[in-house]
C-alpha cells in the first residue's frame, strides 16, 4: 500500500476531501462520513501505518498525540462530560475497512458494551 492507493493518506494529503476539525504535524481528524453516532470522528497519523497492529515502541508520541487530540476533540464536541468511546479496529474479524491506523471518537449517545 502506497500513499497514493491509499484513501486515508489521500485525505491526509487534501487530494480526497473531508470535514477536518483538526490537523497538525503528526495528525488529521475528520468527520466520518457516515456517522454512526451524533459525533463520530476519525483520527489517523499523517504516516501510512495499516493498523494498531503495526505500531512499534517507538510510534509511543505518535499514540500519545492521537489520543491526547481525542480527547481534546471530545471537550469541544460537549460530549466528554457525558462520556465518549475510542476505538480502533484492526483486521477483518474486527471489520476495518480501510488499512490505514485510525481512531473511531464516539459519542453523543449511550453506546452499547460490549460491541457487535
Ligand atoms: P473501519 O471500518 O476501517 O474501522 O472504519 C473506516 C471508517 O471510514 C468507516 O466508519 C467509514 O464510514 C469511514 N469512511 C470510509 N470512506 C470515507 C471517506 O471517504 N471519507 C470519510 N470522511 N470517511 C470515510
Ligand atoms: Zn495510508
Amino acid at each position: 500500500m502506497t500513499e497514493g492507493d491509499c484513501l486515508f493518506c489521500r485525505i491526509a494529503a487534501g487530494d480526497v476531501p473531508s470535514d477536518r476539525v483538526h490537523e497538525d504535524d503528526l495528525v488529521v481528524a475528520f468527520r466520518d462520513i457516515s456517522p454512526v453516532a451524533p459525533t463520530h470522528i476519525l483520527l489517523i497519523p499523517r504516516r501510512h501505518i495499516a493498523s494498531a497492529a503495526e505500531l512499534v515502541e517507538a510510534d509511543g508520541a505518535l499514540i500519545g498525540r492521537l489520543v491526547a487530540v481525542a480527547g481534546e476533540l471530545a471537550r469541544q464536541e460537549g460530549i466528554a462530560e457525558g462520556g465518549f468511546r475510542v476505538v480502533t479496529n484492526v483486521g477483518a474479524d474486527a471489520g476495518q475497512s480501510v488499512a490505514h491506523l485510525h481512531l473511531h471518537l464516539l459519542g453523543g449517545r449511550r453506546l452499547s458494551w460490549p460491541p457487535g
